[in-house]
């Protein structure tokens, strides 16, 4: 019986891999090792129970007894903490979901590849603070990294049988947001709210509004960057409102292979899991006559200057990644408060990566997590100081 580990359980991308899990026969198909959660300990206890999991495992330490209470007698082992998340990641799986959201999927995830099994890589975050080191773990130790971003899931699908010296140009779409159609001066006054509401997607709230402003689609983009190999100026962006292309790889002899599939996670989650076969994903099937068309556009690189910035990472690489995914947490932070304009959390990335670039450089490949870990920090707090001086003015 295969065994599998979900971080970040009771996410959207969690909820998604669980209710793949229970379609195949849940318990009676799986051997559960670990779940993990944040703050939503009835969901995590629930699910524990019906998977019958050696171990949940909450993030936050206060959320203990109540984990504890809600799987009283069950046999399911309970813990909390950031570090025991980190040590559910050194129980062995054969197959494991990075579904935490942000910077804190990393650790796990990097532990989890050294037992050489299957890591199905939600977590972009991961791959744009230490793509390289990932890379370097999972070949030290055997495993295989699939990616679960649907653009990457379908530019994985796209090269499968492919030579990649072949390969002359990677495309991934963009729905374009709630907001393709905004002016600037629209813009400028979004609220959470309008921000939060994806066109296609149902997904957690921080990667709605990442998709709002394309920082989403700007880590897709060095996502790709370190995942593939291919040079930036091989990848491009592409707005797609429809979403249903989601990547598309040009091939020397002009060719071009294009992903199709409906807005649905767990296609992609589904491809991860069967991996290498092809299994069946309860998915709605696309009907094409029935849509019509698709339509296509280029991106606007004034109303969304995101997608400049990681143009900027992908050419420094190093440290860039760490410094502009944490600069960017701390901005989506400060905008879900009400404490900085939509508009402003580019400019607090934008701000930040400079203040580091002057301060210390941030070309420097890292030589281990910790470092990359040490620039996730140093870049909160001077993120945190570009937004606070925002507010003065
Ligand atoms: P959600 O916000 O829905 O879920 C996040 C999960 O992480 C929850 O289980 C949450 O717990 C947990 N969590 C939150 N903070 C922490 C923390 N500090 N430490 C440990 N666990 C934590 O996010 P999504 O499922 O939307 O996204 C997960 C990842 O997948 C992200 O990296 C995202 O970019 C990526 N992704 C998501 C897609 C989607 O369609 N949703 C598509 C492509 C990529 P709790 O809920 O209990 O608080
Ligand atoms: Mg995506």
């Amino acid at each position: 019986m295969r065994s599998i580990s979900i971080f970040g359980a009771t996410g959207s991308i969690g909820q998604s891999t669980f209710d793949l899990i229970r379609r195949a026969g849940g318990a009676e198909a799986y051997r559960t090792v670990a779940l993990t959660g944040a703050r939503n300990v009835t969901l995590l206890a629930e699910m524990a129970r019906e998977l019958r999991a050696e171990v949940a495992v909450v993030a936050h330490e206060e959320e203990l007894p109540a984990l504890r209470e809600a799987l009283a007698g069950s046999g399911v082992e309970v813990a909390a903490g950031e570090a025991a998340i980190a040590e559910a990641a050194d129980r062995p799986a054969d197959w494991v979901m990075s579904g935490i959201v942000g910077a804190a999927g990393l650790v796990p995830g990097m532990r989890a590849l050294r037992h050489g099994g299957m890591l199905a890589l939600a977590n972009k975050e991961s791959l744009v603070t230490a793509g390289s080191l990932l890379l370097e773990t999972a070949r030290a130790h055997g495993a295989t990294i699939l990616p679960v971003d649907s653009e990457h899931s379908a530019v994985f699908q796209a090269l499968t049988g492919e030579d990649a010296g072949a390969v002359e140009r990677v495309i991934i779409t963009a729905s374009g947001g709630p907001f393709r159609t905004w002016p600037l001066e629209k813009l400028a006054r979004a609220t959470v709210a309008e921000a939060k509401a994806h066109p296609n997607w149902s997904m957690g709230s921080r990667i709605s509004i990442d998709s709002a402003s394309m920082f989403n689609k700007a880590l897709e983009l060095i996502e790709t960057r370190e995942f593939f190999g291919f040079p930036p100026e091989m990848i491009e962006v592409l707005v797609h409102p429809q979403s249903i292309v989601h990547a598309l790889v040009g091939f020397r002899d002009g060719g071009v292979m294009a992903h199709l599939g409906p807005a649905d996670m767990r296609h992609a989650i589904g491809f991860a899991l069967h991996w290498p076969a092809r299994g069946d994903v309860p998915v709605e099937r696309l009907d094409l006559a029935r849509l019509g068309s698709l339509s296509f556009e280029a991106p606007d690189p004034e109303r969304f200057p995101a997608l400049r910035l990681a143009r900027e990472v992908m050419r420094v690489r190093g440290l860039a990644g760490a410094a502009f995914n944490a600069a960017k947490e701390v901005a989506l932070d400060n905008f879900m408060a009400g404490r900085l304009g939509f508009l402003g959390m580019a400019t607090v990335v934008e701000e930040t990566l400079a203040v580091l670039s002057a301060e210390t450089g941030l070309g420097k490949a890292p030589t281990g997590l910790e470092e990359v870990l040490a620039m996730d920090r140093y870049a909160r707090v001077k993120a945190a100081e570009c937004a606070a001086g925002m507010r003065e003015d």
